[in-house]
């Protein structure tokens, strides 16, 4: 585990990330993203509440007595381990829209960029921009993913200043499960955007008519997206 130390060091980066290209993206899309936070996922871990109330389990001013009760009967302690933190295991930033924070996985310190930084922002951009919560179902999950990684390598790139060195978009093309729904998002946007000419901020409130439209990118190679970009 990093040192308490290293762990401020870690955030204040990001957070100066924040600092700097959010108001450069807010600018751009005319998009308010509010204050967003940067916290260390142990928080997120921590915050069973909130994760609570994420998941619909239990509702906005509710009885903190009452949403105890709920929370030790319905969902907390019968479950295994759920999904949410086995992802979060996995990942190296994650933006949640209920907290409108990002969050750092300290376990993965060496892979934190400012184009992840950039990327969760595109979440929380989404998040400020669709109808619905993000998450709630894996298509949007593909979709928000591929509409973060096209802002992240697209869309935002020339906001990037030439002191902060930008990671190439190879990880996409990895085979391992875990990539393809970036992978088939990021080729979904990217068709909306350069094929169907949809604009891009038009795609969280759209997705789902465009989902339908689009059933073949679903079953796309590793080798075969590309050559949109
Ligand atoms: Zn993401």
């Amino acid at each position: 585990m990093v040192s308490r130390r290293t762990r401020e060091e870690h955030l204040e980066r990001v957070r100066a990330w924040v600092r700097k290209y959010q108001p450069l993206i807010e600018q751009t899309t005319e998009v308010r993203l509010g204050d967003v936070e940067v916290k260390d996922l142990e928080d997120f871990h921590q915050d069973k509440h909130a994760y609570a109330f994420s998941r619909g389990v239990i509702e906005e001013g509710l009885d903190p007595i009452e949403a105890l009760k709920i929370l030790k009967t319905r969902e907390w302690l019968s479950m295994p381990k759920n999904r949410w933190s086995l992802m979060f295991d996995k990942t190296i930033m994650g933006y949640v829209n209920f907290t409108n924070a990002i969050y750092l996985n300290m376990r993965k310190e060496e892979h934190f960029s400012v184009s992840i930084t950039i990327h969760e922002l595109s979440h929380g951009l989404w998040d400020k921009i669709s109808d619905i919560p993000q998450g709630r179902s894996s298509e949007e999950d593909e979709w928000s993913e591929g509409f973060a990684a096209y802002c992240q390598y697209q869309e935002f790139y020339n906001l990037y200043t030439k002191d902060d060195c930008v990671e190439g978009m190879g990880w996409l093309l990895n085979p391992h499960p875990d990539v393809a729904p970036y992978r088939r998002g990021f080729r979904k946007v990217s068709r909306a955007v350069i094929v169907d000419k949809i604009p891009l901020l038009e795609i969280p409130k759209r997705w789902r008519e465009l989902e339908e439209k689009y059933p073949q990118e679903n079953k796309l190679e590793a080798g075969d997206f590309l050559e949109l970009v």
